[in-house]
């Protein structure tokens, strides 16, 4: 297979995150045969300095045009920076938002997965954790209450804001496509989250959810109200598998998921649109404390990669080896300065992605 990746350095660690998990791909593509070529684009505080915006015309277009886009993280010292002292359309996050728009890129998929070695970093008890978890948290990404007509009055007298949440039944339908696709690919059991005790827009979500279910017969569905899921979440995580949800809910709920994890460093994710086509990124930011040492953990660019291969590329194998060479490094006991404990190696960007390019044969 020959894939054409557009990778996205960005900022801070970003080229040094990014220069790790193409090594990865490399990897993959000799020992299975495929080629991945790169083309670089300029997203965020560099853009800015090479051409006054965060994202330019030609760099959409070129990742619009590419078969996947690797990015590493965008922004700087938020308090500290001349990337700041503009608008806020300006900034180098607003690359982020003009090019998921730009691409539509209305599923983020963030998985939250407890490595056995890592579970002393994870902030639940030992009797809660159990066997570990992994789940994916499948989030709308450009609709409902943060995409709604919003405003501020005075009414009486008396200020008064108002946001809207909308939701079309089309614009559901197609994420619950992506979500049940995705759980056909993992243990076949979506949670679909929503507040339908309250909400219309939740009662169609749920409706047009059901309605996507009867495609999937080998897919479990259940359905669970946002509130009594953030629940389950710390109590028994164990039990998800695909989580499927709207924006607001998504993006409170793949929070408190990854963060369950205890590690940053190692969280990956994929933002897809109605094909192939994804965004993969780390979840993690350009941490500008530490870009440039040499000591950031790569693990989760390179998850996202694998990420590519398989949502993008289909190259489940291979996906499942890139999973499998990084599991294999933490079990040698080999740490990045983020994850180190007691007993372990300590090593470094380019040693991390080295030692997990040896696992990959
Ligand atoms: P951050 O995630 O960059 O850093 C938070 C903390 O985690 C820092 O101490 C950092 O050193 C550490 N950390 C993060 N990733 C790490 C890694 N791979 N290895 C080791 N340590 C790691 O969050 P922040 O400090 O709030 O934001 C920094 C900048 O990143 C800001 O400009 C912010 O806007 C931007 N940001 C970008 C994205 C993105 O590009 N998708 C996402 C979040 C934040």
């Amino acid at each position: 297979m020959n894939c054409k990746i557009v990778t996205i350095p960005g900022d801070g660690i970003g080229p040094e995150i990014v220069r790790e998990a193409c090594k990865v791909l490399d990897r993959v593509g000799e020992v299975y045969g495929h080629t991945f070529e790169y083309q670089e684009i300029l997203m965020g505080g560099c853009s800015i300095d090479a051409y006054g915006v965060p994202l330019t015309d030609e760099a959409l277009e070129t990742a619009r045009q590419s078969d996947a886009v690797l990015l590493g993280a965008v922004g700087g010292n938020v308090g500290n920076s001349r990337w700041y002292d503009v608008a806020p359309n300006l900034r180098p996050e607003a690359g982020l938002l003009a090019i998921r728009k730009g691409l539509n890129l209305f599923a983020n998929i963030r998985p939250a997965y407890l490595y056995s070695e890592l579970a002393e970093a994870c902030p639940l008890k030992k009797e809660i954790i159990g066997n570990g978890f992994d789940m994916v948290i499948m989030r709308e990404l450009t609709g409902g209450l943060y995409f709604g007509e919003r405003h501020t009055e005075e009414v009486d007298g008396v200020l008064q804001a108002t946001d809207t949440l909308t939701y079309n039944e089309n614009e559901i339908r197609r994420i619950a496509i992506k979500a049940f696709d995705i759980a056909m690919k993992r243990r076949k059991h979506v949670i679909s989250v929503d507040k339908a005790n309250v909400l219309d827009s939740s009662r169609l979500w749920r409706k047009v959810v059901e309605e996507v279910a009867k495609d999937y017969p080998e897919v479990k569905l259940e359905h669970m109200l946002v509130d009594n899921c953030a629940m389950p979440l710390v109590m028994n995580p164990g039990q998800f598998d695909v989580v499927l949800t709207e924006n607001m809910f998504g993006d409170i709920l793949s929070d408190e998921a990854s963060m369950i994890t205890g590690s940053i460093g190692m969280l990956s994710s994929a933002s897809l649109n109605e094909s192939k086509f994804g965004m993969y990124e780390p979840s993690h930011g350009s941490a500008p404390d530490i870009a440039g040492l040499g000591i950031a953990n790569p693990i989760a660019t390179i998850l996202s990669a694998a990420m590519m291969l398989r949502y993008s590329f289909d190259l489940d194998r291979e996906a499942d080896a890139v999973e499998a060479a990084v599991q294999a490094v933490l079990t040698e006991g080999y740490r990045t300065v983020d994850i180190m404990a007691e007993g372990c190696r300590k090593v470094g960007t380019a040693q991390m992605g080295d030692l997990i390019v040896k696992h990959i044969q």
